[in-house]
């Protein structure tokens, strides 16, 4: 029988260019799904509800098959769920983050920790998802293997552990060793490129070391290792899963080292699906009641069709076709009669999916990021994180009879996560906020091609904005009274502060000590 524990759901982050897509692939690659000219074709009888999502992305013009990535090894279900690529991204990636259990950190070993890599850690800690960090290309010079480790433990403050340790990088590549199983991942062939044999030793001082790597290697991997065992910390599972500890696995995607041993190690320690926040509490992946949150929703980008397809993430119960949801807060029960599920390795499995599965569920906008879909619309998921902009623009109707048409494009795009709206509480600017420039030109597309509004952008007299809040609403009131040219709503109806620059949102916070100034709001 299936159980929650037999399920990984996980994502990579990574800044662009440290090998997300290739690891991403050999993953699917190990793991058994065949990954082909940039299409995941799986198994055997899956082919049915694959078949499912191919004909909705034909009718639809959705593209869905590289959300969600499934692949089962040794027992085990690991749903991969991809996070854009692109430097630009929107929240969309941000709020994928919250509907995995765990990640994976890969990081270049030429360049170690870059921005987006460190953003998208933030974003991991702020809900203490616990990572993997694998540090990839170790098959071309990199830095020292110390140095990537004090780097990832200073600037993101976290214990390391090296699990596997690389034997030279580079021209002096000869292997990978994994200082827990003591097994040498050895290169292959005359180019001793490629992944080859794998052999087993009875620890560092096993005196056959010598018999495959060459003297300079054995001395190198003695001496580093050792110092490396002993200067790190040791590895301590729930320090993992409490997101302080990062076990570190060094390996190249491209030349499949050590990608073997991070499916082992997801399997081995990564968490199963965990109980998710929510109110009036959390929700235990084993309680029978079925439950899930939106945390994507993809438009069409078929201009014709106004359908979307809102990703659900599954915390609980055991989902069935065809049965009845409803969206907590708003809207009737709906009824789940063609959801995509990613999964279907089995076709008796096809129709059901489990706590940590993800599914995808057409409808046409009535779906929005954020929402609890439950049986009996008992209980709310909080903890979806709104993200402060890092660029406003004021946005300017051309069309002044169609106020009423952007201001529903802009909600529905603020339900998207494509971009956030503000409302000043003074004057009729609305200000758009994003957190990429790539959002501004999909703002701007999308308001002309399925909304026929015509719309310009202009620099917002503000730079970034935050939420505010105070636990005597007496004191909020004042601030909000008092900066009033600066205040706005968002599409909640939520106080935001818009400020000038950074300095701005400092200098107030200090003469406002007790109103809080949020770069993140939960919803
Ligand atoms: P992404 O932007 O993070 O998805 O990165 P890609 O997977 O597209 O990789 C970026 C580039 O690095 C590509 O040219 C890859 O072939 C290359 N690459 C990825 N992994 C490795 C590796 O382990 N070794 C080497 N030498 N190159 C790699």
């Amino acid at each position: 029988m299936t159980t929650p524990s037999d399920r990984r759901t996980f994502a990579i982050i990574s800044h662009p260019d440290a090998g997300k897509t290739t690891l991403t692939e050999k993953l699917l690659l190990f793991g058994g799904a065949i990954h082909l000219a940039g299409e995941v074709k799986a198994r055997g009888q899956a082919r049915r509800a694959r078949s499912d999502w191919m004909k909705i992305e034909q009718q639809r013009g959705i593209s869905v098959t590289s959300s969600v990535m499934t692949f089962e090894r040794a027992g085990i279900t690991f749903n991969l769920l991809d996070t854009p690529g692109h430097e630009d991204f929107s929240e969309d990636t941000y709020r994928t983050l919250t509907a995995v259990d765990s990640a994976v950190m890969v990081i270049d070993a030429a360049k170690g920790i870059e921005p987006q890599t460190r953003k998208l850690f933030e974003v991991c800690r702020l809900r203490s998802v616990p990572i993997i960090t694998f540090i990839n290309k170790v098959d071309r010079e990199g830095r020292p293997p110390f140095e990537l480790l004090d780097e990832v433990a200073d600037m993101l403050a976290l214990d390391v552990c090296p699990m596997t340790w690389p034997v030279g990088m580079g021209g002096q590549f000869e292997g990978i060793y994994d200082l827990v199983d003591n097994r040498l991942l050895l290169p292959q062939g005359d180019s001793r490129e490629f992944l080859g044999k794998v052999e087993q030793y009875r620890g560092l001082d096993d005196p056959d070391l010598a018999n495959t790597l060459s003297e300079e290697g054995v001395e190198r991997l003695r001496e580093e290792a050792e110092l490396a065992v002993a200067g790190y910390a040791d590895f301590d599972g729930e320090a993992y899963r409490a997101g302080d500890l990062t076990p570190v696995y060094f390996g190249s995607a491209l030349k499949e080292f050590g990608v073997d041993s991070l499916i082992d190690a997801i399997a081995r320690h990564a968490p199963p699906p965990r109980p998710q926040p929510a109110e009036p509490a959390p929700v235990a992946p084993g309680d029978p009641r079925v439950t899930g949150f939106i945390f994507k929703v993809q438009a069409n980008m078929d201009p014709n069709h106004r359908d979307r397809i809102a990703f659900m993430r599954l915390c609980s119960g055991t989902f069935k076709r065809g049965m009845k949801l409803t969206p907590t807060g708003h809207g009737k029960p709906i009824a789940v009669h063609s959801p995509i599920l990613f999964f279907a390795q089995q076709r008796e499995l096809a129709d059901e999916a489990f706590p940590g599965d993800i599914i995808g569920i057409p409808n046409h906008g009535t779906l929005r990021v954020g929402d609890t879909l439950s049986e009996k619309a008992d209980v709310r998921f909080t903890g979806l994180p709104n993200f402060a902009p890092e660029i406003l623009r004021r946005v300017q109707l051309k069309d002044p009879t169609k106020t009423k048409q952007l201001r529903k494009a802009l909600d529905d795009m603020a339900e998207e996560g494509v971009t956030q709206v503000f409302y000043p509480e003074i004057g009729s600017n609305w200000i758009i906020g994003v957190v990429g420039q790539l959002q501004l030109e999909v703002l701007l597309s999308r308001l002309d091609a399925e909304y026929k509004v015509a719309a310009g952008l202009e620099p917002a007299p503000f730079d970034t904005a935050r939420w505010v809040s105070a636990d005597d609403p007496a004191e909020l009131t004042s601030f909000m009274d008092l900066n009033r040219t600066s205040m706005a709503r968002d599409r909640d109806g939520n106080p935001v502060f818009l400020a000038k620059s950074a300095w701005e949102v400092g200098y107030v916070a200090e003469r406002y000590p007790k109103v809080t100034f949020a770069a993140t709001r939960e919803r």
